[in-house]
């Protein structure tokens, strides 16, 4: 990547994070003066805050991942496969780790995921054969510890 196109990147990573340092300086009211009513609708207020700033907070993490990249010269290459990543992806995500290859295999091992999950809550689907064998084991542990601990209570009774 040119440098140039590196240095905007780097600009727009810190103006990010310089409007988010004052913008946290927003989320707290300045007192809690006033009555009840005041104060829970403060408090419903410092939870919605207290949301986005989690979501934010994921988000800096990344931008701040970001920067560090650059400062190591690392900035645009796909941590799975190591090849670029390319600007208009970047233009598009300027945190993305991955190039659009790695991306789409790893979303795409997300949906078997859900779709695999989805199959099996099914009934009458055909669900994986280990799966199956692992249940059926599952009901014969549960099934012979009842056996064992109904021959305790045998012996001890006895
Ligand atoms: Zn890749």
């Amino acid at each position: 990547m040119e440098k140039a196109t590196i240095e905007k990147f780097k600009n727009l990573f810190l103006e990010i994070l310089s409007e988010e340092e004052v913008s946290e300086g927003k989320l707290y009211p300045a007192g809690l003066e006033g009555d009840e009513v005041d104060i829970v609708s403060t408090e419903k207020a410092n939870q919605m805050d207290f949301r986005l700033k989690a979501r934010s907070a994921l988000y800096l993490k990344k931008v701040k991942k970001s920067l560090q990249k650059i400062e190591e010269g690392t900035f645009g290459e796909c941590e799975d496969c190591g090849s670029e990543i390319t600007t208009n992806r970047l233009m598009a995500r300027p945190t993305a780790d991955l190039c659009i290859h790695c991306k789409e295999a790893e979303e795409k091992q997300e949906n078997q995921l859900v779709n695999k999950n989805r199959a099996s809550s099914k009934v009458g689907r055909v669900l994986p054969i280990d799966k199956l064998a692992k249940g059926y084991n599952k009901d014969e542990t549960s099934t012979s510890d009842f056996q064992v601990s109904h021959m305790d209570y045998q012996d001890i009774v006895g």
